[in-house]
């Protein structure tokens, strides 16, 4: 029988979904090649999570500076050096960049620079950076090409100078005056948190009714109040019509409650999602499924062509950096004799808002629509002592439980360090815990977790500090 070590595993792609798998069948001891067309970090560590948060926590910095006289702290902000905030972000980046190749170097990995496409069903073509070209025969492949911005079909925005994608918005070489962004997602929303709070007038227009759509609706609308209160103008159900060149940079038409308004900005950001980056890859050569681009997996990460798994955001579905990492590990596992399976329920959603936003498993919209029995619990953070220092007890968390069993289906937190507190939640849905065993947990008295567990048990009408 062939050992792992015998086992050629090629990895495409070195973003959060590919290096972690490469990482992982070194780990089970399989022979790892892993082929990069770019930078080691994917989009995450290059122009997405990492870069964006860089500039979220310099906008708090910022806001945060501002507002010390509530605090009883008198400080004077002179303004931002941008190009400090640009390098701190470059910086960042770079370190981690470099921390994946030390860790590709340590587990053995071997890393090609170059563009992969299949020749074979057993085999890769790399186009090196160099130039040259190497086939790279493998006995497994994990496909994790990852995704690019999507260019919607609004005439003007291809040829206007002023629109932006993220990757752009985050190399700003200053901060724009007036921002308008497309898009209420969460990439529109961060970034339209991030630069609002440097100072640039921001509109958000979103299409949907609803802001984040994946999102628990009653803490997005308390979301939506918080960002209009800080002076983000927001329309929803409105439509951008087109882009047009203006002196200040671009002309917007938006269509919103049946008119058409004209909006004048320094810069557009267009986030109206992603698109999955896999047409180098020659699918259909090997004749692996997709739709449109978008590679068909089942939960074990497998294509339907024997050996090749698939993980990340080149499936086009959950476009998340832990779950594409989760997805590689099972890949990796897989291709090298384990069995293992992907499930989703545990995934957190984050939004790096101002308050944070943070949810895992089923919304309340959700529960109802699948006619779940279900209850709710919510504590509001000004009855947090933890909250009410950090942001004046801004937020509110939400727990669904099962009317039956008291189990944890979903909760939903906005509020400072949400995106922390999610992970004690992912833990309590993965291990099907109830409402019980979380009353019996003792939390640490001042924190907002506190305010997790009152949650959970104001749905049981036991929490403490709310009447
Ligand atoms: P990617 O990270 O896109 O990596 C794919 C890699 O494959 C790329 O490096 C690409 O160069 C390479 N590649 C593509 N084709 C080939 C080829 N043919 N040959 C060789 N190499 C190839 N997610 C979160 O979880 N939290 C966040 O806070 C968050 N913030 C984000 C903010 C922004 C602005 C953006 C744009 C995204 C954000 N995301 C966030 C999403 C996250 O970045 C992605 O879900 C994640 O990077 C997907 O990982 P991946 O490995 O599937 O793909």
């Amino acid at each position: 029988a062939k050992k792992a070590g015998d086992t050629s595993v090629v990895v495409v792609g070195g973003g959060p979904g590919g290096y972690v798998a490469a990482i992982r069948a070194a780990q089970l001891g399989g022979k790892v090649t892993l082929i990069e067309k770019n930078k080691l970090g994917g989009t995450c560590l290059n122009v997405g999570c990492i870069p964006t948060k860089v500039l979220l926590h310099a906008a708090e910095a910022l806001t945060e500076a501002k507002h010390m006289d509530n605090l009883g702290i008198q400080v004077s902000v002179n303004g931002i050096d941008w190009k400090a905030v640009q390098s701190r972000k470059e910086a960042v980046t770079n370190q981690l960049v470099n921390g994946v190749t030390g860790l590709m170097k340590a587990n053995k990995i071997r890393v090609i620079e170059g563009t992969a496409s299949f020749a074979s069903k057993t085999a890769l073509e790399v186009v090196k950076k160099d130039g040259t070209k190497e086939n790279v025969p493998f006995d497994k492949v994990i496909l994790a090409t990852g995704s690019v911005p999507a260019v919607p079909p609004i005439p003007g925005v291809k040829e206007n100078a002023a629109c932006v994608d993220s990757t752009g918005a985050l190399a700003f070489d200053h901060v724009p005056e007036t921002l308008l962004v497309i898009g209420g997602g969460v990439i529109g929303m961060e970034l339209a948190t991030a630069y609002s709070r440097f100072g640039a007038k921001v509109t958000v227009v979103e299409a949907m009714p609803k802001l984040l759509p994946m999102m628990d609706g009653e803490l997005t609308a308390m979301l939506r109040k918080k960002m209009e209160a800080s002076g983000v103008t927001i329309l929803t159900e409105a439509k951008v019509q087109s882009v047009e060149a203006a002196p200040a940079g671009a002309k917007v038409q938006v269509e919103v409650g049946g008119k058409v308004e004209s909006f004048e900005a320094e810069k557009v950001l267009v986030a109206v999602g992603r698109r999955t980056d896999t047409e180098a890859l020659g699918l259909d050569k090997v004749g692996i499924a997709h739709d449109r681009g978008r590679i068909t997996v089942n939960d074990k990460m497998e294509t339907n062509v024997p050996n090749i798994y698939a993980i990340g955001d080149c499936l086009g579905k959950v476009m998340l950096a832990h779950v594409a990492s989760a997805q590689g590990e099972v890949a990796a596992e897989n291709a090298l004799g384990e069995t293992a399976v992907y499930d989703g329920k545990t995934n957190p959603s984050c939004v790096y808002t101002d308050p944070e936003f943070a949810g895992v498993g089923l919304t309340e919209e959700k529960a109802k629509e699948e006619g779940i029995a279900y209850q709710v619990g919510k504590f509001p953070l000004m009855a947090n002592g933890k909250a009410l220092i950090m942001n004046g007890g801004e937020g509110m968390i939400k727990f669904i439980i099962g009317k039956e069993y008291g189990e944890v289906l979903g909760v939903h937190i906005l509020g400072p360090r949400a995106t922390d507190l999610i992970g004690e939640c992912a833990l309590a849905i993965g291990m099907e815990a109830t409402v019980d065993e979380i009353y019996a947990t003792i939390h640490a008295h001042p924190t907002v977790t506190e305010a997790v567990r009152e949650a959970a048990l104001a749905a049981t009408k036991r929490a403490i500090h709310i009447p």
